[in-house]
């Protein structure tokens, strides 16, 4: 079997695939977003292919981009109002390419210099744009936001429990707790059972009505448990919240985690990305003090998934947390002052994450980034005066570009904005979600795509009118 192909056919599949890829790329806005969910047919789209013998090349490329323009939700799209699922910008694609190709392995420095040096120089860039000083900060590419906060959790149990890497949760006498909002990501309460500390060892915090942690509440539940003999670990503020892009007040919950020795974590998955912006960054005030940061680059620095970024400002920390001596890992490491990224990480074949970072910044820059962040800022405050000026009324406050809304005519009634969101959904025009804010539904609108202009929120607030007079008018008929 030759797997490799001819150089002729490689060429030609290259193109082929190409030309597919483009017409999707070049193309997104002319799609509906919303996919056909009939299991069946979808199973049977799948079995038509025979897996024994395989398929002919070009029909087999034919048959997955169909697949996926036909059942797929298409978050490159720009009105795809989403779940900060971003279009993949240009380079992001060449450079994911490039890395099935080389197919560098980054467990060891020594197998991949280039690549391994590449991602500590991102990340020292990174930890320097999040204010941590260069001697001190660490970190280490990771799949997602998620894989971020279950290290986090492991840096903080090895930070505060010495023999937390031999003796694990044996090591520890008092219950360790993690405190975050109640607007935090559940992937801290997934780490948590991971780890083996188990569900109830997050303790969540509530809002106040504008949706930051209570910070007064924080220390109250932190109080609360050093007289029940628990032993407060860790706090996670979120600085972007999922929900509403909310920002936890950052400095205030680093003030109590410094009187009481806690680890502070902040959760930046997407919120992050406000730091290579002059006019945002100051949101982010306080996140120099935290000793770990959770940033993804594959929300708003649209490069594509998974792209992901563990900072710490505790050099030793991941060191201590993952490292294992092995005897047929390759040696150079340990003579010269490099890192083999496995022993920083949860991973250990490892591609290479940051290569889509590293080539956005080649073609873009950091001035690029700061150019198209502050543009999504803007068409989030666009939209947010839009609805405003069309009597939605508008429910979170963020600097970031998230917009929660709803029509307080219709407060008791929930169907009114689950028959709008079911309508906009068929059509496919639009993707947006609902979420509640203190017990009301809204919907939610995030601005996520570098190419979403005022055109797409005109059209937008367009049609929620449209769906909300059809409503109307059609309650004035029954009366
Ligand atoms: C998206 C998100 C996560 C999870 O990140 P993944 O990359 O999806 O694993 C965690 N925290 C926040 C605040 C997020 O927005």
């Amino acid at each position: 079997m030759d797997f490799d192909l001819k150089p002729e056919e490689r060429k030609r599949l290259f193109d082929i695939t190409f030309d597919k890829i483009d017409k999707f790329y070049s193309q997104t806005k002319e799609l509906k977003i919303t996919p056909n969910l009939d299991i069946t047919q979808i199973r049977a789209f799948i079995n038509q292919a025979d897996l024994e013998e395989g398929i002919d090349y070009e029909e087999a490329i034919g048959l997955i981009t169909e697949g996926l323009e036909t059942y797929s939700v298409h978050t490159p799209h720009p009105k795809y109002f989403g779940l900060f699922n971003p279009r993949s910008n240009f380079a992001g694609i060449i450079a994911d390419v490039i890395t099935a190709s080389y197919n560098p392995q980054l467990a060891a420095w020594s197998h991949a210099p280039f690549a391994v040096e590449v991602e500590a120089k991102l990340i020292q860039a990174f930890c320097e744009k999040f204010g941590y000083s260069k001697l001190s900060s660490d970190g280490v590419f990771t799949a997602g936001g998620a894989e971020a906060n279950l290290t986090a959790i492991l840096t903080a149990l090895n930070h505060k429990y010495p023999a937390f890497a031999e003796d694990g949760i044996f090591s520890i006498h008092k219950k360790p707790i993690i405190l975050c909002s109640e607007e935090a990501h559940h992937s801290v309460q997934k780490s948590v059972k991971i780890v083996g500390l188990g569900y109830r060892s997050v303790k969540t915090i509530q809002t106040l009505s504008n949706l930051k942690m209570n910070i007064v509440a924080l220390e109250e539940s932190i109080n609360e448990c050093l007289t029940n003999g628990e032993s407060p670990l860790m706090v996670v503020a979120t600085a972007g919240t999922t929900g509403t892009g909310t920002i936890d007040d950052l400095e205030a919950v680093n003030e109590i985690c410094k009187k009481y020795n806690i680890w502070l974590h902040v959760d930046a998955a997407w919120g992050g990305a406000a730091i290579l912006s002059n006019n945002l960054k100051r949101y982010l005030k306080g996140i120099e003090h935290s000793d770990s940061i959770t940033f993804d680059a594959h929300k708003w620095m649209s490069v594509p998934m998974g792209t992901s970024m563990f900072l710490t400002n505790h050099k030793e920390i991941l060191d201590k947390t993952f490292r294992i001596t092995t005897e047929y890992m390759p040696k150079e490491a340990k003579e010269l002052d490099i890192v083999d990224p496995f022993s920083h990480s949860i991973q250990w074949s490892r591609r290479f994450i940051g290569l889509k970072v590293y080539l956005s910044l080649l073609f873009y820059g950091w001035k690029g980034y700061e150019t198209t962040i502050e543009h999504q800022a803007r068409i989030g405050n666009m939209l947010k005066q839009k609805l405003i000026e069309n009597n939605w009324n508008v429910k979170n406050d963020t600097p970031f570009p998230i917009v929660c809304f709803a029509d307080d005519r219709f407060k008791v009634e929930d169907r009114f904005i689950k028959t709008i969101l079911n309508s906009i959904l068929a059509k496919g025009k639009s993707w947006l979600s609902v979420y509640p804010i203190n017990g009301q539904p809204t919907f939610r609108v995030c601005i996520t795509n570098y190419n979403t202009t005022e055109l797409e929120i005109d059209e937008l607030v367009n049609e929620l009118n449209l769906e909300r007079a059809n409503i109307l008018s059609k309650l004035v008929g029954q009366k």
